[in-house]
């Protein structure tokens, strides 16, 4: 039998961070299912560059937060697929925020933020688990937030679902060590996306060390260095990368 074909998942991977993220972890040697949402336009546009870098990608169109959706999407393709291919490598990088104070914020804007940020995390993990568990070998990392380490006003709902990803990692990592899969999670601070287009940087520069926002692609390399052997005795840790911004 031939060896099985290692995928790196990559979820909300259309745009920003995952984008940067797939494309890396393709350079990486890694097939990347790209995971989004909606935007079909941006998805084509990730697997484009990938495709033209050399690599090989696949989108794999789901709502992280709807189970329904995650089981017949991911649960299918790994049923599909488990004679050939394997995924080594899992990021949890889909998320939204949708910043309100506590006063103005009705039950649909908390249950948004945490069904994506947090149930996503618990739906997508929970998929693959099992197909790592067996193959002794696995990567789990997590974008969560600088919010999710020390709490911002106005993002309560952020900041609780980015924590409870940090507690789910420090808990899963203890339960799959054994099996050879570390769990981490990256924590960056403001970094030029999609997301972060309505904060303006030339008025926030001056609070963080390196006087600017981040690029998705500094996220990557870290992501990147996490996702291979080199990292095999790190696990349990939550790693900032916000330029010096104090957490
Ligand atoms: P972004 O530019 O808004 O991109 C988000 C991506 O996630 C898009 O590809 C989107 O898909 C996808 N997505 C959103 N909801 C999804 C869902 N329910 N199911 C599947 N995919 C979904 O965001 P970003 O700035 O790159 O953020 C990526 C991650 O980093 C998030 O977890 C965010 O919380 C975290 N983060 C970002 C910053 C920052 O400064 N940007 C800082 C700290 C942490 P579509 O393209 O189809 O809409």
């Amino acid at each position: 039998m031939s060896a099985k074909l290692k995928y790196a998942l990559v979820t909300g991977a259309a745009r920003g961070i995952g984008k940067a993220i797939a494309i890396k972890l393709a350079a990486d040697g890694y097939h990347v299912l790209i995971n989004y949402r909606s935007n079909d336009a941006e998805a084509e546009k990730t697997k484009a560059v990938i495709v033209e870098q050399g690599g090989n990608a696949t989108l794999m169109k789901f709502d992280v937060s709807d189970r329904t959706e995650v089981t017949t999407m991911l649960g299918g393709w790994l049923e599909q697929h488990q004679d050939d291919a394997v995924i080594e490598v899992l990021i949890n990088n889909a998320g939204i925020r949708n910043d309100k104070l506590l006063l103005w914020m009705e039950p649909k804007d908390w249950d948004g933020v945490m069904d994506v940020n947090l149930t996503g995390f618990y739906n997508v993990t929970k998929a693959i688990i099992n197909q790592m568990l067996l193959n002794r070998y696995g990567r789990i990392i997590s974008v969560v937030s600088l919010s999710g380490l020390k709490g911002v006003a106005g993002q309560m709902n952020y900041s609780a679902a980015k924590a409870g990803v940090i507690g789910a990692t420090k808990a899963l990592a203890q339960e799959v060590g054994k099996r050879g899969i570390t769990v981490n999670a990256v924590a960056p601070g403001y970094i030029k996306t999609d997301m972060t287009q309505d904060i303006d940087e030339q008025e926030l520069k001056a609070q963080i060390p390196a006087n600017r926002f981040g690029d998705s692609e500094e996220v990557a390399e870290l992501v990147s260095f996490l996702a291979s052997k080199k990292a095999s005795y790190i696990s349990a840790e939550v790693i900032s990368i916000n330029g010096g911004l104090y957490s």
